[in-house]
């Protein structure tokens, strides 16, 4: 689950942090009364779940109340990415001497957090990371320790020259450490850490993501969630109790299974196609979670065909045949759908599919093949 900025902010703020105070507004009257609130120079920026609001237009500075009403008048409404901005924060706009990047994340390789910083931040670290590899210090944590204290001052020494900046920085990286850990954050990142010319090192951008399964113990850190902000898709997935995640591709997937749902659009792209989803119904026997699946997949008119791909262990193929047939009563499904299932009850649901007109395949490089040559057919490159 992602953050927003704000949500973010908070829990900095919550641990130590500095971060400038500041306020949320959803009308351009808000933005301006809590711009006058502060005084002064502000910011306005745009509360989306994506980085690169600076390029995109959804951050500006403001001189006076009027103007931070004029600017959250047009970031409100902004389309970001995709994303529609329904709130901006307001904040004192800051002198900065000095951007630079710190994250902390979890470093799938060695399963334990991982540190990076920067001096070079402000910028995209996507790009730090391609241009300019050396100008990235990472340092693994063992979690059983935590982060130390050395190690957080050889952060600050990697960031700064001016020792009263690195002492400032290392408190902050062992205050984001505590951060990450407490929310069950998957990333903690401070992008840009300024300093100002009054030799201050604070946070003023903030991005949090946190581990969707970290959230049952953490009810405080769940209720920040902002169904309004996530793809419709994924909201209605998470209530019908599907691992849903949307991609860019037109190749709906229905499979069950984490692991064969990796398989499948692996699969899907080496056979030249892209997925647009990934979408696991899980290990029970639910016809409703085909149907809920098949509802969430046609929703995206990006979808030229469906492909399922079920393995049938404590999963009945019957049961996934009858959903997919009651999904067929009750939703117009105006794309092919392409079937293969093997496993438990397989005869019986190859029953049920042939009767209702269905070809149903045996193996998954005929089926991931025929679903990609039909999504080609009907979308074809470059068109
Ligand atoms: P992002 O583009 O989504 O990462 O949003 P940021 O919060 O990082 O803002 C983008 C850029 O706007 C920063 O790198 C700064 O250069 C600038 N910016 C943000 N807040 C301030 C501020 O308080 N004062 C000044 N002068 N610039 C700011
Ligand atoms: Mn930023």
């Amino acid at each position: 689950m992602d953050l927003h900025e704000y949500q973010a902010k908070e829990i900095f703020r919550g641990a130590g942090i500095p971060v400038p105070p500041g306020k949320v507004a959803t009308t351009p009257e808000q933005a301006e009364e809590i711009a006058r609130e502060i005084g002064g120079l502000v910011v306005v920026k745009a509360q989306v779940h994506t980085g690169g609001r600076g390029k995109a237009g959804g951050v500006k500075l403001a001189k006076t109340p009027e103007e931070a009403r004029d600017h959250a008048s047009n970031i409100l409404g902004m389309d970001i990415k995709g994303l529609t901005v329904e709130k901006v924060l307001v904040t004192p706009g800051e002198d900065i001497d000095t951007e630079a990047y710190a994250a902390v994340l979890v470093n799938r390789e060695t399963q334990a957090p991982m540190f990076m910083v920067s001096a070079e931040g402000g910028v995209d670290i996507e790009q730090v990371a391609d241009e300019n590899p050396d100008a990235i210090r990472k340092l693994d944590v063992d979690p059983r320790y935590g982060l130390l204290p050395h190690q957080a001052y050889q952060l600050g020494v990697a960031l700064y020259d001016d020792p009263k900046l690195q002492r400032q920085a290392a408190k902050i990286m062992s205050q984001l450490y505590t951060a990450f850990v407490n929310a069950g954050a998957s990333l903690a990142e401070i992008n840009p850490l300024i300093t100002t010319p009054s030799g201050e090192v604070k946070a003023i951008d903030a991005k949090v993501s946190i581990d969707d399964n970290e959230l049952f113990r953490r009810p405080e850190i769940a209720e920040y969630r902002d169904t309004s902000s996530e793809p419709e898709a994924e909201t209605a997935a998470r209530e019908a109790g599907l691992t849903f995640i949307k991609l860019d591709g037109n190749v709906g997937c229905c499979v069950n299974g984490a692991g064969l749902a990796m398989a499948t659009m692996d699969l899907v792209k080496f056979y030249g196609g892209e997925p647009a989803n990934f979408l696991d119904i899980g290990g029970s026997s639910n016809p409703e979670k085909v149907v809920n699946a098949l509802k969430i997949i046609t929703a995206d008119p990006a979808v030229k065909v469906i492909l399922f791909n079920i393995f049938g262990g404590i999963t009945r193929t019957d049961d996934v045949a009858n959903g997919i047939i009651e999904a067929l009563d009750q939703i117009e499904i105006d794309v092919p759908i392409v079937i293969r299932l093997t496993g438990t009850n397989e005869e019986i649901a190859l029953k049920i599919l042939s009767d209702a007109g269905f070809e149903a395949y045996s193996t998954m490089d005929e089926v991931v093949k025929k679903a990609v040559d039909l999504a080609t057919a009907a979308a074809p490159a470059g068109a």
